[in-house]
């Protein structure tokens, strides 16, 4: 059943103010956000309205305890001016299995998709055209009973608002094996997009770039002996000719360009494996001269080249980026399918006039 959606527009777009050629990744927000609260075990008040604050109570339980997950997405305009998402029922989905896990209210896929449209069309002059550019999308979902008592929660807001973002072409890594702080550990969240995860790797990050690391190549909580993601992306290793990347088995965030790429791959005949790997098995490609490329995969950059990775103090330096194979490839391809400059054999862009279940 179909939820109404009450639209009020802004009278003051803010547009104007936005230099598209050169936005800062996530501190231009567009001029609409929608919000929707579960209460009373249904989802209800759902709003499209001028971005602006919140108001919320001292004892706002997610302020608290921490019930508070996100996800990350993307729009483009393709070759037809048209709005087009990337993959959102997987976004949609996997909010979801982050709501499960971390007690809360599952959002059904119409009130999403519904709101996620109507957001984009109606902000569709923000979603920027330069190559590269795109409208990043941030749904959340966070506790918003007012009690300050320990149980589950019983209120949630699910709120989306967007910002336009320019290419983002990080440079090269230098990242840091951890060996001291994990990230997740088996029965964990490690698995889901909560907030908690972000919060806990500030530290250690800090610590890593204090020490010359741009990030921190995540390992196991039990041995620090297999590699789990970089930074806040999933990882890639290219050892001779075949493509690594750590399985998903429950401390790993099953990224959705992390499966856009091992699909990718194998449509082109690679060799793509998801199997535990461990930093002895990279050091030991290393030192043979196989180890081709290794970067990180995630929405916002597509990809990151780790130039060095550093272990137990020793710097490991990989090939010269503009010679590596894979992750050049993935980039392009994944770019050029997100703007419809590549063919879409998988189906993955879905155009804004396709993406509403139930208006
Ligand atoms: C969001 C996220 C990723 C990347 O997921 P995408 O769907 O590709 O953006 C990878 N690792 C972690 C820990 C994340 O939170």
């Amino acid at each position: 059943m179909a939820i109404s959606i009450k639209i009020t527009k802004t009278t003051q777009s803010r547009i104007s103010e936005c230099d598209f050629n050169n936005i800062k990744f996530g501190n231009i927000f567009s001029d609409h956000m929608f919000v929707v609260d579960y209460e009373d075990g249904e989802w209800k008040n759902a709003e499209i309205l001028p971005f602006g604050n919140l108001s919320l109570s001292p004892s706002t339980f997610a302020l608290h305890y921490g019930q508070a997950i996100f996800e990350g997405m993307k729009a483009f305009i393709n070759n037809n001016g048209e709005a087009q998402l990337f993959r959102p029922l997987d976004n949609w989905k996997r909010l979801n299995l982050s709501a499960k896990r971390m007690g809360m209210a599952e959002l059904p896929a119409d009130i999403f998709m519904d709101g996620l449209s109507k957001l984009v069309e109606i902000d569709k002059q923000w979603i920027p055209t330069l190559p590269g550019s795109a409208l990043y999308i941030r749904p959340f979902m966070f506790a918003a009973d007012n009690y300050v008592g320990v149980r589950t929660a019983l209120k949630f807001k699910f709120v989306i608002f967007t910002c336009p973002v320019n290419a983002y072409y990080p440079k090269p890594l230098r990242v840091l094996v951890e060996q001291k702080y994990v990230r997740a550990f088996n029965g964990g969240v490690g698995n889901v997009k909560a907030a908690g995860n972000y919060a806990i790797s500030m530290l250690p990050t800090t610590e890593a770039n204090n020490k010359g690391f741009d990030q921190i190549i995540w390992t196991d909580g039990n041995e620090h002996k297999y590699v789990e993601e970089s930074g806040t992306m999933n990882v890639f290793f290219v050892i001779g000719k075949k493509v690594i990347t750590p399985n998903l088995d429950g401390t790993i965030l099953a990224g959705i360009t992390r499966d856009s790429c091992i699909k990718l791959l194998k449509s082109e005949g690679y060799e793509v494996e998801e199997r535990k790997v461990s930093i002895d098995e990279i050091i030991e490609a290393h030192k043979n001269g196989l180890l081709n490329d290794a970067f990180g995969t995630g929405t916002a950059a597509i990809v990151a080249k780790i130039a060095t990775f550093n272990h137990n103090g020793i710097d490991y330096n990989l090939p010269d980026v503009n010679t590596r194979e894979v992750s050049n490839f993935l980039y392009k391809q994944l770019n050029a399918i997100q703007t419809g400059n590549a063919e879409d054999k998988f189906d993955w862009n879905l155009p804004i006039r396709n993406a509403a279940i139930n208006i």
